[in-house]
């Protein structure tokens, strides 16, 4: 594997001043660069704009003046973005864009309209129902915000441009889901912290270099006749955004290889495509409102518990690592009903709650991820 590669990947998740400097770069390219938080956000909608989409994750310089931190139960992924928004971190972006999601986000829209103010804020308003009615309205809401991002860029729009733009992105997202299948028959081909560096690391990257890199790495996993394993437990992770890329190596490092996920800026990102037959606006609508059930969205309990045991009976791992942003309420809920699934699949479950500013395990979590594999071992003896 490229190791160059992956350095580019891992600086641009982890290392502030570098994607900084990266995406300086990409101003004159674009029309504009666009932040945005959530899978929610069609992304394709941005690009269409001639906007580059930007998703706001990853280590943020937090050294300047807060205005005021934010009161808890604010997740500390939220309480550091508003602490870097307040020192000037997102200065250089010309807009950003939050979605209907958790209490959290919403708090931070609020603060961003008090005290940040810029770049300028806007919510896309996405149902928490997924019925038909619900599918309706979000389409309706995704032709708003379309009309706005062009309005903004005095880009012209036509029905040719999304769907080119579409199809981009399915092709992307397609060879995301051809990296993973190979790592599921050649584990030893690409670390897991290495393979959630290079999925997130695309989230912040020019999408026609990634596009290159993806089909680059692709070729060679291909190629590459399967390696032996070295003994360690296989380990599936969930939670929402995990992007502490040096926690995840930690975690390897441990003795565990981390074979799968179901994490916002893993497999939830890439799971479904958009059809580019029909009205576009309701086919994003469908993808963005359907992949990956998210625990801020309403939906059948049963229907999530069968879809998640299905997903975890794939790689079968040995334990499943959650990973929580500390005060992340949707998530902990989930944590509950993903225990409760696991249950009748045999399958230990570990949980660990992490501050997002902190990008190393510290002893008490090392201590705790070591036994829970310690454990795992002894259990297949
Ligand atoms: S980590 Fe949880 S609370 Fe924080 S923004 Fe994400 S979903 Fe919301």
């Amino acid at each position: 594997m490229n190791e160059q590669i992956i350095e580019h990947c891992r600086k641009l998740v982890s290392d502030s001043d570098y994607r900084k400097t990266y995406l300086l770069g990409l101003k004159d390219k674009y029309r504009g660069l666009t932040g945005y938080f959530s899978n929610y956000i069609p992304e394709e909608i941005i690009a269409a704009a001639g906007f580059h989409p930007l998703r706001i994750i990853g280590s943020l310089n937090t050294s300047g003046p807060h205005l005021q931190t934010l009161f808890n139960p604010a997740c500390s992924f939220v309480q550091d973005v508003y602490a870097a928004a307040c020192s000037g971190e997102f200065s250089y972006l010309d807009h950003i864009i939050f979605p209907n999601s958790c209490d959290s986000l919403k708090l931070l829209y609020q603060m961003w309209e008090s005290e940040v103010k810029e770049p300028s804020a806007y919510t896309l308003l996405h149902p928490i129902n997924t019925d038909g009615g619900s599918i309706e309205y979000f389409a309706a809401q995704i032709k708003v915000f379309a009309e706005e991002l062009h309005r903004n860029s005095g880009a012209d729009f036509s029905q040719e441009e999304p769907a080119n733009v579409i199809d981009k992105y399915n092709r992307m997202r397609g060879l995301l889901r051809q990296l993973y299948d190979i790592r599921k028959s050649n584990k030893a081909f690409l670390a897991g912290s290495d393979t959630i560096a290079l999925m997130t690391a695309g989230l912040i990257m020019d999408r026609d270099e990634y596009h290159q890199i993806l089909e680059q790495v692709v070729q060679e996993g291909r190629k590459q006749k399967p390696q032996q394993d070295k003994l360690s437990k296989n380990i599936m992770l969930i939670g929402p955004l995990m992007d502490n890329i040096h926690f995840l190596e930690q975690i390897e490092e441990s003795g565990a290889t981390i074979v799968d996920d179901d994490i916002t800026n893993g497999t939830r990102y890439f799971d479904r495509d958009v059809q580019t037959q029909g009205d576009l606006y309701e086919n994003l609508d469908r993808r963005y409102i359907l992949s990956g059930p998210s625990p801020t969205l309403y939906t059948d309990p049963e229907t999530d518990a069968r879809l998640f045991q299905e997903k975890v009976a794939g790689p079968n791992p040995d334990g499943i690592i959650f990973i929580n942003q500390k005060f992340c309420e949707p998530h902990v809920h989930n944590y509950l009903a993903k225990a409760e699934a696991l249950k009748p699949m045999g399958i230990p479950i570990l949980m660990l709650e992490v501050e997002h500013n902190r990008c190393e395990a510290n002893e008490r979590e090392l201590l705790r991820i070591e036994s829970f594999l310690e454990m795992l071992a002894v259990a297949e003896k």
